[in-house]
């Protein structure tokens, strides 16, 4: 391997980074990550620290999982490649269809559709719903609401249903026909209020109102992500999502569950929509579901919708839609295998319990220092908001959230960041231990930036 100084200085020269400004990088290098094992990362000089970033929400098995190296192996040696453009299909593909109709059976999902990533996925579904509606003989349900503070990626489609600035400004004009609702948030909202109901019920209105004035008859569908992610962790009531169902299924508009961080066991449950007893018309998912070892995601599809594509024999139920690398047989081997390791081990359960005591290590955090304003988490999703004053809930700047980060790392733990958020996603597999490590690693990032 070449030396430190030559991956520094030429990391900086060639390489831009997705959310970063191509300037920091001289400033700021990005840590050279070169190995990894169990729930830690090796950087380039050496230093081990536990990952409570689990990749990017997605290593949750950690980066020791033997049964999915060795189906991503063997597939390779098998078939390392194959299209499923009409006229061809693979074997592992077909059996994760099976699986993955079990795993989704119950939050009432079936069909599968397959993407390289999130981004794609919540694309897949974004067409998939106005195609639904067309097949369905109401082509002008065209119009998309999402929530602000949500995160659907970062193509044209997810950038323009995106609910921050940071992700849409630089790019528009994106999407026509999006409108926004305010996020289930109890720290910040426009309604005057922290309960968390109240404000499910008061989104509930919008909603209505937004609907009564757009029209239902214009409205394709909503997407949400049963817990909002890359936003800050918010975590709505547990009324939310059951009256936004109710609502579409009023007024005939498709619920979209992005669940490209939460459908494999990351809030406790085995999916975001289970954990609000909510079924959707269309989930997306991807990260974990190859325990990040290989870019791979799959639309789930429910009965209702398949139903309309399926009995339709017009040139409008064909998919027009679909990736090179759609259903690929590594991608699709190495998501069998994270099934069965995560159901053999049963990584909810312990994302559950690991969750309960990791907020609770942040709720002491909260009451030790004056720059925790928030705590927020279900299961393994959790973050901290920092402000740098209470009262006025003033957000930290930046210098404060990459020193809480840097001190947190020398005290062997890696936490990211993302506006005023130190925010937290752990592979599914820790300790008790390990959460303890993340809540005095963090507690000494936050002494160092100005908590007491
Ligand atoms: N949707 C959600 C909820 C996500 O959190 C992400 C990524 O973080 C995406 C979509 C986009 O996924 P990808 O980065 O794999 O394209």
């Amino acid at each position: 391997m070449r030396e430190t100084n030559f991956l520094i200085e030429n990391n900086a020269r060639y390489l831009w980074h997705p959310m970063a400004h191509p300037a920091e990088m001289q400033a700021h290098p990005p840590r050279i990550v070169n190995a990894a094992e169990g729930v830690e990362i090796v950087d380039v000089h050496g230093k081990k620290v536990l990952d409570a970033v689990g990749g990017l929400w997605n290593v949750n098995l950690g980066y020791s999982c033997g049964p999915v190296k060795k189906a991503i192996r063997d597939q390779l040696d098998e078939l390392p490649y194959y299209s499923t453009f009409r006229g061809t299909t693979n074997s592992p593909l077909i059996e994760l269809s099976y699986e993955l109709a079990e795993w989704f059976k119950e939050d009432g999902l079936t069909r599968s559709f397959y993407t390289s990533g999130g981004s794609d996925s919540v694309e897949t579904c974004l067409r998939l719903a106005r195609q639904y509606h067309k097949i369905n003989g109401q082509p002008e349900r065209t119009k998309f609401i999402a929530l602000k503070k949500g995160y659907h990626g970062t193509h044209f489609g997810g950038a323009s249903v995106n609910g921050n600035q940071n992700f849409r400004r630089n790019y528009e004009p994106l999407l026509p026909g999006v409108f926004h609702l305010p996020a289930p948030w109890t720290y910040r909202n426009p309604f005057g209020t922290s309960d968390g109901a109240e404000i499910a019920a008061a989104i509930g209105r919008l909603f209505e109102e937004e609907i009564a004035f757009q029209g239902a008859d214009t409205i394709a569908a909503l997407i949400v992500e049963p817990v909002l992610g890359a936003g800050g962790v918010i975590v709505p009531h547990a009324t939310f999502l059951p009256l936004m169902r109710e609502i579409c299924d009023r007024h005939g508009i498709l619920l979209i569950a992005d669940e490209v961080i939460t459908a494999f066991g990351r809030t406790g449950a085995w999916t975001g929509s289970r954990l609000w007893g909510v079924k959707p018309d269309l989930m997306s998912t991807a990260k974990a579901i190859t325990n990040g070892y290989f870019p791979f995601g799959a639309v789930m599809i429910s009965e209702k919708v398949a139903e309309v594509f399926e009995s339709n024999r017009n040139a409008v139920g064909t998919i027009g839609h679909g990736y090179t690398y759609s259903g690929h047989p590594v991608g699709a081997a190495a998501a069998l295998a994270m099934l069965k390791e995560t159901k053999r081990l049963n990584v909810a359960a312990n994302a559950a319990a690991r969750g309960e005591e990791l907020l609770r290590g942040l709720d002491n955090l909260e009451n030790k220092h004056e720059l925790v304003g928030d705590v927020r988490g279900k299961g393994l999703m959790c973050a901290l908001e920092l402000v740098s004053n209470r009262e006025k809930k003033t957000p930290a700047g930046k210098e404060v959230l990459q020193k809480v980060q840097d001190v947190a790392y020398d005290a062997g733990v890696l936490v990211r960041t993302s506006g005023p958020n130190v925010i937290l996603s752990p592979p599914l597999v820790i300790t008790a231990q390990d959460v303890g490590r993340i809540v005095d690693a963090l507690d000494a990032g936050l002494a160092a930036a100005g908590g007491r």
